[in-house]
């Protein structure tokens, strides 16, 4: 019998929404939150001290990409992950089933979740999906290499919570493809499981990940296998739908037959409406890439639903734009008064400020997100600011 690492301090009573502490071996995560990817050991752009600074509690690396590139052999040679990239707060670690999976099939489940499609057009595929796991070629230099449940587990790096080897089922595939991935995903959690009992870092939690596309039978009978399998948490991964109403139709399924008790993790989700209902509907933290991806490419968020709380500042209206990248923004870039037309052309210059500058609005913007929920789940008032935050209401204020 296991305790679990959530203390959940406050409920919704109109929905699954709760609140609480989620303790791990470095430290608090203040539930729902978001997750910044730090895919590559680093939140790209940002110092530690800055990512906390906006009030991110966890930060995810990525096992799959760092076992490729520098190697975990020579992260656990700095001490391990946490001492190599200077973050001593909590780190969760994907174990790669997506990023692998991705490169042998299909970029639907890509475009489904608004990730670029991984590894098109490069050298990385994969050549065999197999009962002991999956033999691909690197991305960075075509080697043939294998990741299978053992090698993802050992691979991940001292992390505080590391999610399981899984077959990432894509969009594109049928019922009975679905039902034999998923039952794998559980075999493999079985061996990761064993894996880790023997040689897991002490304090390492551990989630399971549920499959099962978007089928309801499947869903539940998968939630149902991972939940009662000695895991910390659970993670809901895989194909979620093609729309965002069956997205919320397929996390509805899932947390439905979840035990309340356990820390849930939505994998590769953070629009700001798909958070709102997430965190509705049950789930606890959640990562994507696309405040930090959009920070990139020179898109900022802002409180604008019918624009996807977006505005791409790369546009030649914003050429001699004096107003705030957001009005009444309190993040670093807005609060002295830079304007868009100055990170317009910072972007447009390839200027590393600009990207920085957007990296740290978005984060910022998404992290208020987080917090009005989060304070609303306390005080009562979920409904009232679900609904002000979805017609557009400034988060923070
Ligand atoms: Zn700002």
């Amino acid at each position: 019998m296991t305790t679990s690492p959530l203390r959940i301090d406050a409920r919704d009573p109109g929905s699954r929404a709760r609140a609480g502490v989620l303790s791990t071996a470095h430290g608090e995560i203040r539930t729902p939150h978001f997750v910044p990817l730090a895919t590559k050991a680093t939140v790209k752009g940002l110092l530690p001290a800055e990512v906390t600074a906006l009030g991110y509690d966890i930060v995810l690396g990525n096992t799959f990409h760092l076992m490729l590139d520098p190697g975990h052999e020579r992260i656990a040679g700095f001490g391990g992950l946490h001492d190599f990239m200077g973050w001593q707060g909590p780190i969760v670690t994907d174990s790669g089933g997506f990023q692998v999976f991705s490169m042998g099939y299909g970029t639907v489940a890509d475009e489904i979740k608004g990730r670029a499609p991984f590894g098109t057009g490069r050298m990385g595929r994969v050549l065999a999906i197999e009962e002991e796991g999956v033999r691909f070629r690197s991305y960075l230099d075509g080697s043939e290499k294998f990741i299978g449940p053992e090698t993802s587990m050992q691979a991940a790096l001292g992390s505080d919570l590391a999610l399981v080897f899984d077959e990432c089922t894509p969009f594109n595939v049928d019922r009975e493809y679905t039902a034999r991935s998923t039952e794998r995903t559980h075999r493999w959690l079985t061996r990761c499981l064993d894996w880790h009992a023997q040689h897991g870092p002490a304090g390492q939690l551990v989630y399971g990940i549920v499959q099962g596309g978007v089928y309801d039978d499947l869903r539940v009978e998968s939630a149902q296998t991972i939940a009662a399998a000695a895991v910390d948490g659970i993670a809901i991964g895989g194909s979620l739908g093609e729309d965002k109403p069956q997205m919320y139709e397929v996390v509805d399924w899932t947390t439905a037959v979840l035990p309340e008790d356990k820390p849930r993790h939505l994998l590769g989700i953070g629009e700001i409406d798909d958070l709102i209902r997430g965190v509705e509907l049950g789930i606890d933290t959640f990562d994507c890439a696309m405040p930090t991806r959009l920070g990139r490419h020179g898109v900022a968020l802002i409180p604008d639903p019918d624009k996807r709380w977006r505005v791409d500042l790369t546009a030649g209206r914003f050429r001699d734009s004096k107003e705030p990248i957001m009005d009444g923004c309190p993040c670093p870039a807005c609060a002295i008064g830079l304007t868009r037309g100055y990170v317009r052309y910072l972007v447009h210059a390839r200027e590393l400020t600009g990207q920085r500058l957007l990296t740290v609005h978005n984060l910022a913007f998404v992290a208020r997100v987080m917090e009005d929920l989060r304070a609303a789940i306390y005080a009562g008032t979920l409904p009232e600011r679900a609904s002000a935050l979805r017609a557009g209401a400034a988060p923070g204020v």
